[in-house]
Parts: structure tokens; C-alpha cells; sequence
């Protein structure tokens, strides 16, 4: 399996949740068969019992589980039925170890956020991964992971970027998902793993800022996970300039293939072809050797 991390939302509501479903859409274009896990780090076991003023509204799965909205960007994107499993949550995560504990099963050891429950998360994206999502039954050969708010964490760590970006409630809790992620891209080997960061661009009368790209980009390599394509939001209808896109490739240490804009359209539908004009299946074809499961697919 294949897995590709969106990350971002320094704030949310930009668009990762869209740039993430836009993504497996092409992906599962090419032939591959798609699947998806949303990790949303907070303790409630599901968004069930939040008040609508706190989360907005939940998307109810087949079987039940009451999840985020974005679970159902998925449900119609890649026309796949998911399950309340595709949906982390650090409280489903925290059950999940401390029943664990409970039946003995640690045999006596000290029971810890690492290695534990960074473990413990990444055996249940593996696990949830291969779980087959459509009429086929077949496993998955990609797996989009998204993670809400992984760098509202910054907003604590960095107050220059909270007072940038609008403060936003210091997210320590995302803290083991970074780290669970960091680990991650090494178990399953560099070749399968891939890093999409989405990243905020203010237009401030038509001027295009990168400084919150380089300050998030530059944290997020400190903490081990290295982007592979910056999607760059801009919440007006202007495109990307190739002067910023020269900007954040430069100061981001990625190559300007690897920076993408994705501005304001008009129908979100649209922006699974923004991302096909500017390369992103090429990209991560060769990024994840995906030709090879192209190619023998074809051929059997
Ligand atoms: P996030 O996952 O970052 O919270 P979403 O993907 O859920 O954000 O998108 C938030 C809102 O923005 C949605 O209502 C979506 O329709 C809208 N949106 C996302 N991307 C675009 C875009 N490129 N152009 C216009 N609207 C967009």
C-alpha cells in the first residue's frame, strides 16, 4: 500500500479536506483503487456527541459512525463506503491502548504515549488501509491520510505564527500524530509514503505572502517530515504567481514542480483538474513508483 499524508490547515476550512479528495480522485483515474483515513485529534471518541456549534455538521457512515464531513468528500469522490474506522480520533486511539492495558497485554511494562500509542496508530492505519472499500473487495493500493490541525500545534510553539495566522487553540494534541507520521514514513518505506502539505497564501491586495508557508514548511522539517508537494491555498480567484511559486520553492527547498496553487474556484469540483494541469499524477507516479502497479494491473 501506498499512503499519502495531506497535512496543514495552520487554520482550517482552507480546503485540505478537498485538495485531499481531489487527489485520490485522480489517482483512482488511473486505475488505482483508493481509500482513505481521516485523523481528527481530539479525545471524543466520535463526533458524535459534540453540539453541531462545535464541530458542524457530522456525516453519518453506512455503518453508523458519525464522522466529519470530509469523510463524505471521500464517500462521493472515489465512490468507495467507509467505515467508522477510517475515522482516528485520539480518544478512539486512547480506548483502544488502555483496554490493551487492561487485559495485560503490555506483560507488565510501562505503558507510554511513545512508544505506545504512536504505535498503536500506526497499526491501525495499516490495519484500515487494507481494508477493501468497494464492490471489488479488493485491498486498497493507495491510502490518503489526512490530518486536521497538525500544525495548530505550531500556533502554540510559535507565537509569531498564532498572532499571523489568528490564534487558534494551541493543538498539543497532535503532537503523537506528528510523531506517529514521522515513524511512520520509515516503516513503510520512503517509496510509499508521500507528504502533501496544504499551506495558507494571504493575498493582500494582490500581493502573494510566503512567509506562513516557509515558517510552517521550516517546523514541519524540524520535526522529521520532509513535504513533497506544497498546495498552496489562495482564497481569492487569482492563480498562484510564478514569482511566489519561485518564492516558496526557494526558500522551501523543493523544486517549483513541487509547489502547486490551488486559488478559489468556482465549483470545488474543479479543483481535481487544477491539480492534474500543474502534474501532480506524474509527480506521484514516479514520487511512489506507482507505474509499476499501473502496469501490472494492466497487464493481468
Ligand atoms: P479543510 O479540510 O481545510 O477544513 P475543506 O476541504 O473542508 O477544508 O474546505 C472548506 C470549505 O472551502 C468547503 O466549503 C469547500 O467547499 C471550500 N473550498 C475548498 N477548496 C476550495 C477552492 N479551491 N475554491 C473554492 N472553495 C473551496
Amino acid at each position: 500500500t501506498k499512503y499519502i499524508l495531506v497535512s496543514g490547515g495552520v487554520v482550517s476550512g482552507i480546503g485540505k479536506g478537498v485538495i485531499a479528495s481531489s487527489t485520490g480522485l485522480l489517482l483512482k483515474t488511473t486505475g488505482l483503487k483508493v481509500t482513505a483515513i481521516k485523523i481528527d485529534p481530539y479525545m471524543n471518541i466520535d463526533a458524535g456527541t459534540m453540539a453541531p456549534t462545535e464541530h458542524g455538521e457530522v456525516y453519518v457512515l453506512n455503518d453508523g459512525g458519525e464522522v466529519d464531513l470530509d469523510l463524505g468528500n471521500y464517500e462521493r469522490y472515489l465512490n468507495v463506503t467507509l467505515s467508522r474506522d477510517n475515522n482516528i480520533t485520539t480518544g478512539k486511539i486512547y480506548r483502544h491502548v488502555i483496554n490493551k492495558e487492561r487485559e495485560g497485554e503490555y506483560l507488565g511494562k510501562t505503558v507510554q504515549i511513545v512508544p505506545h500509542i504512536t504505535n498503536a496508530i500506526q497499526d491501525w492505519i495499516e490495519r484500515v488501509a487494507k481494508i477493501p472499500v468497494d464492490e471489488s473487495g479488493e485491498e486498497p493500493d493507495v491510502c490518503i491520510v489526512e490530518v486536521t490541525s497538525l500544525f495548530r500545534f505550531y500556533a502554540r510553539t510559535q507565537p509569531h505564527l498564532d498572532r499571523q495566522l489568528g490564534g487558534t487553540v494551541g493543538d498539543i494534541e497532535s503532537a503523537p500524530f506528528v510523531e506517529a507520521m514521522r515513524q511512520f514514513q520509515f516503516r513503510v518505506g520512503q517509496e510509499n509514503f508521500a507528504l502533501i502539505h496544504v499551506s495558507l497564501v494571504p493575498d493582500l491586495h494582490g500581493e502573494q505572502k510566503t512567509k506562513p508557508t516557509q515558517t510552517t514548511v521550516h517546523s514541519l522539517r524540524g520535526l522529521g517530515l520532509l513535504p513533497d508537494l506544497i498546495a498552496c491555498r489562495l482564497l481569492v480567484p487569482q492563480p498562484l504567481q510564478p514569482a511566489t511559486k519561485a518564492k516558496i520553492s526557494m526558500f522551501c527547498h523543493v523544486s517549483s514542480e513541487q509547489v502547486f496553487g490551488v486559488h478559489d474556484v468556482s465549483s470545488v469540483y474543479h479543483v481535481p483538474l487544477l491539480l492534474k494541469s500543474q502534474g501532480i499524477l506524474e509527480f506521484l507516479h514516479k514520487r511512489l513508483h506507482l507505474q509499476k502497479i499501473t502496469i501490472t494491473k494492466e497487464m493481468s
